[in-house]
């Protein structure tokens, strides 16, 4: 695959489409160079008939940043202003030759450009290709590669700072120490199997053992961090919870810091769920403002009442908004019910106008907090804010470890750590090398399908489908 891929200069546009002050085309391949100097024409001089690149000894300085203008070199035609820059393999992204052209961010200026790049003898890059190249080419590993992926579609903050470690290698770099310490093991079994010694295999059991359990506990210690991981990285959902007229709305649209969500007093006009994003103290989150979870006749309604349901099964944690101002009331029973045994804050608004509510009241629901607020002023808001932040992360979360986030990189910890289990197993089972081998074996490579060393080129193509275009 790797011969294959190298054969083709791929170009694409790299940056997002919309109007921009500036847009990037990039060129990787071994035609990098020659198309960028086909199309390039450095200095003010553009009349026609000028040879491409300016000067007809003019070549690129590596990593220049050259002024100049985009020119078909067959009429002449100037397409755009622009600067490039060339990065001669291997130290580019890509690993590869790579040109990078600037142009104005026109959709219109970057479409033409690429085309003229095609028409010189580049071909459009698949979604992913100049990260799978980089892969290929051992600039990054996979795990590396796809947090670049988060990187670009990281929503807030503390998503980006765990994207950010990631593709530093602070997850590669663990999972790589495990690695080798499973090989010292295969090799230590195998050399055991190849020439078998009674007098030492009862040492050889009691390292192995040692061994396995210090990957283990290293793995479970990677592991703990997977739920505030994928936090971080996909956010948490959050379902606004209360009859009407408790202040759901407007809540939500403090949070949002905007109008978008109708705030009316009349019961129940929130009917369909309305799903927003925000940034909640460096975490991402997504309301589901709720249609008030009350059973109705009004067909409508019960259409929201049912899409509230679903919402609150996929939320991450749920927000129950009680009304201080009228106390609890039996419309609040059924959801009080609804979130026993579930994540949730009890919201008690409008705190400016009463304060009737009782922390007992609540404990036998048991809310993983109780926070008075008044969605009308703001006050008491940072401290939800807090509240949330404690209840999705925990109260000693630090951040400070390397994390695991991605789903698929989790499930091959846990898959890795399950056959280490089974392989301890065996050993005080007292089985066979041979046997105990097998699950050594399997650890080794779930951890190496993370870094991408084990990885079929089906889930390398699968992960790479995933990436956005020009990346
Ligand atoms: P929802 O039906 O739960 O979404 O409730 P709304 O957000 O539409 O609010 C219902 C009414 O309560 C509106 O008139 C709001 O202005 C009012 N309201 C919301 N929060 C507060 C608050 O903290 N204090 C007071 N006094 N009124 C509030």
């Amino acid at each position: 695959m790797n011969d294959i891929l190298s054969m083709d200069t791929v170009a694409a546009i790299s940056t997002a489409a919309g109007e921009a002050g500036i847009g990037v085309i990039r060129i990787s391949g071994p035609k990098a160079r020659e198309i960028a100097l086909r199309v390039f024409r450095r200095g003010r001089s553009v009349e026609a008939g000028a040879v491409p690149g300016g000067r007809p000894e003019f070549s690129f300085r590596p990593r220049y940043m050259h002024y100049g203008h985009i020119v078909d070199p067959t009429d002449g035609r100037v397409l755009d202003e622009a600067l490039c820059v060339f990065m001669p393999g291997p130290r580019s992204y890509t690993g590869e030759d790579v040109a990078e052209i600037q142009c104005h961010g026109s959709y219109v200026s970057l479409r033409e450009i690429l085309a003229l790049v095609i028409r010189e003898g580049a071909v459009p890059a698949d979604r992913g290709e100049f990260t799978k190249r980089a892969f290929m080419n051992g600039r990054l590993d996979l795990a590396q590669a796809e947090a670049v992926m988060d990187l670009i579609s990281s929503k807030s903050s503390r998503g980006h700072e765990v994207a950010m470690g990631q593709v530093m290698g602070s997850l590669s770099g663990r999972i790589g120490a495990l690695r080798a310490a499973l090989l010292d093991e295969l090799v230590g079994i195998s050399v055991n199997m190849d020439y078998p010694d009674e007098d030492i295999e009862q040492v050889i059991y009691e390292k192995l053992n040692d061994s396995l359990i210090a990957i283990k506990a290293e793995l479970s210690t990677i592991l703990a961090t997977a739920n505030e991981g994928r936090i971080l990285r996909e956010g948490v959902g959050i379902a606004l919870v209360g009859r009407p007229n408790v202040g759901k709305s407007s809540l939500m649209n403090r949070f949002l810091r905007s109008e978008r969500s109708i705030v009316t007093n009349v019961p129940g006009t929130t009917r369909d769920t309305v799903e927003e994003s925000a940034s909640l103290r460096g975490i991402s989150v997504r309301f589901v403002d709720t249609a008030g979870i009350r059973e109705s006749a009004d067909p409508v309604e019960r259409l929201g009442v049912e899409r509230s349901r679903r919402a609150l099964g996929e939320a991450d944690l749920l927000l129950l908004l009680l009304d201080e101002g009228s106390g609890i009331e039996e419309g609040d029973l059924p959801l009080l019910e609804l979130c026993r045994g579930r994540s949730f804050i009890a919201v008690l608004n409008k705190s400016d106008i009463g304060s009737v509510i009782r922390d007992e009241e609540l404990a036998p629901y048991g809310p993983a907090a109780v926070v008075r607020i008044s969605a009308l002023s703001g006050e008491g808001l940072s401290e939800l804010e807090r509240a949330i932040e404690e209840t999705v992360l925990g109260a000693d979360f630090t951040g400070s470890e390397p994390m695991i986030s991605n789903a698929r990189h989790i499930a091959l910890a846990r898959k890795a750590f399950d056959e280490l289990n089974e392989a301890v197993e065996q050993i005080s089972l007292g089985s066979a090398l041979d046997l105990i081998e097998i699950n050594v074996h399997a650890a080794y490579d779930a951890l190496g399908e993370i870094t991408g060393e084990t990885a079929s080129d089906d889930i390398i193509n699968e992960v790479f489908s995933r990436f956005c275009l020009g990346k």
